[in-house]
Parts: structure tokens; C-alpha cells; sequence
């Protein structure tokens, strides 16, 4: 059985996932907006890999006899300033989100809950690759600064990510 503690954080984890998920779908439609398919896709791919996240979570409260409670889901922001606002916000809720699976792990641990631990080392890793792939566009954009032709080359780039 899961303590009860530990349900309660990872219902609110899950929240914080499908949250993700929405923040992520609000950039991907700024992109299409703004005629950037590319990084519009890149963004579609990251908001289903964010629910995905939280569906991790349910199974594991669910397998373990839990009860899943679903709280309500933040409004995203739809308007931003320009393609590198978006992915330093993309960057920083990545970070949020890091720092909120470590309290949960820390919490896990605490409570010597060690199925959590071990389902929780996944998203551990699983966030160094989010940081990092966040981390990469935005180098990739402050390379190509002002130049639109380089921002339609990255846009290209960007459409080719293939779902994890
Ligand atoms: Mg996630």
C-alpha cells in the first residue's frame, strides 16, 4: 500500500505533469501563429511527453492501490515576446519542475518509501534530458540572434524531432 503522504505528493506531482503538458501546448500554438511549424512540433512532441509524465505517476499510485485525486490545472500563457522568450520560459518551468521531483524524492526517502524512490530515479534522469534539450534551442537561437534566415534553418531543424 502507498503512504498516504506519498499519494498526496504525487497527486499533486501528476497536477504539476498534466500542467506541463498544457504550458507547452499554449507555446506550440504561439508557434503556429506565428508561422514557426518547426518549433510548434517540437513543442506538440514535449506537451504529450509531459502527459505521458503524468500518466507515470497515476499508473504508479493506481498499481500500488492508491487513490488518484486530479486537481485542477493552471491557465498557460498564451502571449510571448519572440521565439528565445519562449524557450528560456520552456528552460525555467523545466527547473521548476526539477526541483519539485527532487522535494518529492527527498519526501520518498523520508518516509522510506522505496518503490517511489525507484519509479522517482526515472524522473530524476528523465529531467537532466529535459533541461538539457531545452538548454540546446536556446543556444541554437542565440547563435542565430536577429538573421531569419537561420531562425527558418533551426525551424527545419526543430520539425525533425521524433517522438520518445
Ligand atoms: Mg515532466
Amino acid at each position: 500500500m502507498i503512504p498516504k503522504k506519498i499519494q498526496d505528493a504525487i497527486n499533486e506531482q501528476i497536477m504539476h505533469e498534466f500542467s506541463s503538458s498544457y504550458v507547452y501546448l499554449s507555446m506550440s500554438a504561439y508557434f503556429q501563429s506565428t508561422n514557426l511549424p518547426g518549433f510548434a512540433h517540437w513543442l506538440m512532441i514535449q506537451s504529450r511527453e509531459e502527459y505521458s509524465h503524468a500518466l507515470k505517476l497515476y499508473n504508479h499510485v493506481i498499481e500500488r492501490g492508491g487513490k488518484v485525486e486530479l486537481e485542477n490545472i493552471p491557465k498557460p500563457k498564451a502571449d510571448f515576446n519572440n521565439p528565445l522568450d519562449v524557450m528560456k520560459k520552456v528552460f525555467e518551468h523545466e527547473q521548476k519542475v526539477t526541483a519539485l521531483i527532487h522535494a518529492l524524492y527527498e519526501l520518498a526517502v523520508k518516509e522510506k518509501d522505496y518503490p517511489a524512490q525507484v519509479m522517482l530515479q526515472w524522473f530524476i534522469e528523465e529531467q537532466v534530458e529535459e533541461e538539457k534539450n531545452a538548454n540546446e534551442v536556446i543556444h541554437l537561437l542565440k547563435q542565430v540572434g536577429e538573421a531569419p534566415a537561420g531562425l527558418i534553418m533551426l525551424d527545419r531543424q526543430l520539425a525533425a524531432r521524433k517522438a520518445e
